[in-house]
C-alpha cells in the first residue's frame, strides 16, 4: 500500500500518513534517538547461586542510579515536562516490576534478562487494558531499557541535542526523550506508534511543535533527510519539493496568526453560523475548553471517566461529575452528553463484557443496554441530577446507534428524564437510514473516526490501514452527506463531533455537505474557527462537491483545498 515503504524504494516527495496530534507544518531534517539496548540480546548464563545477592544489588544500584538522574532532570525541567520525569523517576523504582526481577534473578537470571522479563510481563498485561493503559507502556519499556543499559554499562539512550532545527522522528518517545526538548531545535515530532493521547502527544502540545503518531512507514526514514510534518493531516513527506515545503511552512506560520486572533462565535466569512464546540473527558477538559472560543461541548466522552473502575460508580457520583463538566460553560451553552461508549478498544470492567472475538463489531456504546438496560438508566438518572443541580439543559446522545427501533426506544427513555435525546452516526446502516432516525431523536452527531472505521472495513487503531481509515474518503463523505441531508429535510441538526472536525479544511468540507456544528479537540478549536471564518458557504459548497466526485481520499483532499482556494 502506498503508506510502505523500504530503505531501498524510499522514493522523494513519498507521503506518509499518521493519525494527526498537534497541528502545525514544519520541513526539516530529521533526527533519530540513539539505539536502546535489545533485551533479546542479553540472554545471558544463569547467575550461579552464591552470586544471586549480588546480581540483586546491581539491580537495586541500576534501578536508583536511573531514578536519580530522572530526579535530577525533573528539578531543572518545568510544568509538565517536570512532572513527566519525576513519574518517570519513581516508575524506575517501582515494587511491582522490581520485586518481581528480584524473584527471577533469585531464579537464576541476570539481571538485563529479570529486567526484561518483568517488565514486559505488566506492559504486556497493560497493552492488553487498551487504549489509555496502553499509553503507559511506553514509559514502562523506557525504564526498562535505561535499567538494563545501566546494568550492563552500556551509554544512556535517549534524543542527541541537534545542531540546527530537526524533525524528531522515532517508534515512540518516552515521557524523559521528550521532557526537555528545546522547540527552537527540535521543531517537530513524528512516531509510528503511539496515540494522540501518548506522552509525545502531550509534550508537542506544550512546546507547541506540530506532532503527528502511528506514522506507517516512517521507521524506514533515515537520519538527515528532509521532511515536512504536517500535524494538521497527520502526513510526513519524505523530501518534498524544497519551495513547496518551505511554502506550507509560511502559510501555517500564518494560519496560526490568524486563529490566535479568532474569538468566535463560529461562522463563514459570508455570515453562515456554525456552532464551534470543543470535545471532553471530565471537568478539567470542560473548563481548559472554556478558556478557549469554544461555544460548548459537542462531545462529553463519559466511559472515559470510569475506565480505571471495577464498579459502576452509583448515580450520586455520577452526577457530581457530569455537573462538573455542565457547570464549565454558561447554562445556556451547548452541552452533549454521550452516554457510555463501552467496549472494543474502551472496556469497562463493570460494564460486563463478554470475551469477544470482534469486540469493534460487539457488544459495545448502546448495544451494552440490551444485557444490562440499568446501566444506562442509572446513567440518565445521574445526567438529569447534573443538568438539575446546574440549571443546565443538556443534550444526551447515545453511541454506536445502527438501526431505527434503537433510536426509538433510547430517545423514549431519555425523554422520560426530561432530556433532549439524539444519536451519534457511526455505523453506516445509520447514516443511510439517518431520516428514519430522525423521526425519533432531535439531533444526530456524526462520529467520523467510526463511520470510517466502519465503512472502510479497518481497525482505527491500525498505523498499516491509515490510508483507509482516512476521513477523506469520498465514500465516508457520502455517508455524512445523506445524514446531512436528512436533518436538513426534518430541520434538525446535524453535527460532526469526530477527528475530522478537527482539520481545518475538513471542516470546511463538511459544513459544505450540510452540518450544522463542528467539535473538536479543543486545541483545534481556534484553527477550525479562523479557516472557516475566511471562506464562504459557496466555497464549502463547492469543496465538498469536489470532493465527494474524488475516487480516493487524497484526491478528495486536493480538490477541496483547491476549491477553497479559489475566490481567496
Ligand atoms: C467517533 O467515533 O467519531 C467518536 C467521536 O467517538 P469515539 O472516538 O469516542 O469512538
Ligand atoms: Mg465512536
Amino acid at each position: 500500500m502506498s503508506t510502505t515503504t523500504t530503505s531501498t524504494s524510499l522514493s522523494a516527495d513519498r507521503v506518509l500518513h499518521g493519525v494527526p496530534a498537534v497541528a502545525g507544518v514544519q520541513y526539516a531534517p530529521v533526527i533519530r534517538p540513539g539505539a536502546r539496548p535489545r533485551p533479546e540480546a542479553f540472554p545471558g548464563d544463569d547467575v550461579a547461586e552464591a552470586d544471586r545477592p549480588v546480581e540483586v544489588r546491581r539491580l537495586k544500584a541500576a534501578a536508583a542510579a536511573v531514578a536519580e538522574r530522572l530526579r535530577e532532570r525533573a528539578a531543572h525541567a518545568t510544568g509538565v515536562a517536570s512532572e513527566v520525569l519525576a513519574t518517570t523517576a519513581t516508575l524506575a523504582q517501582d515494587r511491582a516490576w522490581l520485586g518481581d526481577a528480584e524473584k527471577r534473578i533469585n531464579g537464576g537470571a541476570p539481571a538485563p534478562r529479570a529486567v526484561a522479563g518483568a517488565v514486559d510481563k505488566i506492559a504486556d498485561a497493560l497493552a492488553k487494558a487498551g487504549d489509555l493503559m496502553a499509553e503507559r507502556v511506553t514509559d514502562l519499556r523506557d525504564i526498562r531499557d535505561r535499567v538494563i543499559a545501566e546494568v550492563s554499562g552500556l551509554p544512556e539512550p535517549g534524543v542527541p541535542v541537534p545542531d540546527r532545527p530537526s524533525v524528531l522522528c522515532a517508534e515512540d518517545l518516552a515521557p524523559v526523550d521528550t521532557a526537555g526538548l528545546d522547540p527552537a531545535l527540535v521543531v517537530a515530532l513524528a512516531t509510528s506508534l503511539g496515540g494522540p493521547t501518548s506522552h509525545t502527544a502531550i509534550i508537542a502540545r506544550q512546546l507547541g511543535i506540530p506532532c503527528v503518531v502511528a506514522v506507517g512507514g516512517l521507521d524506514e526514514v533515515p537520519a538527515g533527510v528532509m521532511v515536512m510534518v504536517d500535524g494538521g493531516l497527520g502526513t510526513v513527506t519524505v523530501a518534498p519539493d524544497d519551495a513547496t515545503a518551505s511554502a506550507a511552512v509560511a502559510a501555517s506560520r500564518r494560519d496560526a496568526e490568524a486563529a490566535r486572533s479568532w474569538i468566535g462565535p463560529g461562522a463563514t466569512a459570508d455570515g453562515h453560523a456554525v456552532a464551534i464546540l470543543a470535545n471532553v473527558q471530565d471537568g478539567a477538559a470542560a473548563r481548559a475548553a472554556a478558556e478557549t472560543a469554544a461555544e460548548g461541548v459537542g462531545l462529553f466522552r463519559t466511559e472515559l471517566c470510569f475506565l480505571n473502575r471495577d464498579s459502576e460508580p452509583s448515580v450520586d457520583e455520577q452526577a457530581r461529575i457530569y455537573a462538573e463538566v455542565l457547570e464549565a460553560f454558561d447554562p445556556s451553552a451547548k452541552v452533549v452528553v454521550r452516554t457510555l461508549d463501552a467496549g472494543s478498544d474502551k472496556p469497562l470492567k463493570f460494564a460486563g463484557h463478554a470475551d469477544e472475538a470482534n469486540p469493534a463489531l460487539g457488544v459495545r456504546g448502546i448495544r451494552i443496554s440490551q444485557i444490562d438496560p440499568g446501566i444506562l438508566t442509572r446513567q440518565l438518572q445521574g445526567i438529569a441530577d447534573a443538568a438539575a443541580r446546574t440549571g443546565t439543559a443538556p443534550w444526551v446522545m447515545a453511541p454506536m446507534i445502527a438501526t431505527a427501533a434503537e433510536a426509538q426506544a433510547f430517545a423514549a427513555e431519555v425523554r422520560s428524564f426530561g432530556l433532549a435525546p439524539g444519536v451519534m452516526i457511526e455505523v453506516p446502516a445509520a447514516a443511510l437510514l439517518a431520516d428514519r432516525i430522525l423521526a425519533h431523536v432531535d439531533f444526530l452527531s456524526i462520529g467520523t473516526n467510526d463511520l470510517t472505521q466502519y465503512t472502510m472495513a479497518a481497525d482505527r487503531m491500525s498505523a498499516d490501514l491509515a490510508t483507509l481509515t482516512d476521513p477523506w474518503q469520498p465514500a465516508v463523505l457520502s455517508l455524512v452527506a445523506t445524514a446531512a441531508r436528512a436533518g436538513a429535510a426534518a430541520g434538525k441538526p446535524v453535527g460532526v463531533c469526530g477527528e475530522a472536525a478537527a482539520d481545518p479544511a475538513l471542516a470546511c468540507v463538511l459544513v459544505g455537505l450540510g452540518v450544522s456544528s463542528l467539535s473538536a479537540a479543543a486545541a483545534a478549536v481556534a484553527a477550525v474557527g479562523s479557516k472557516l471564518s475566511q471562506v464562504t458557504l459557496a466555497q464549502c459548497r463547492a469543496a465538498a462537491e469536489a470532493a465527494l466526485g474524488a475516487s480516493s481520499a487524497a484526491d478528495a483532499r486536493t480538490a477541496a483545498l483547491g476549491a477553497l482556494a479559489d475566490g481567496e
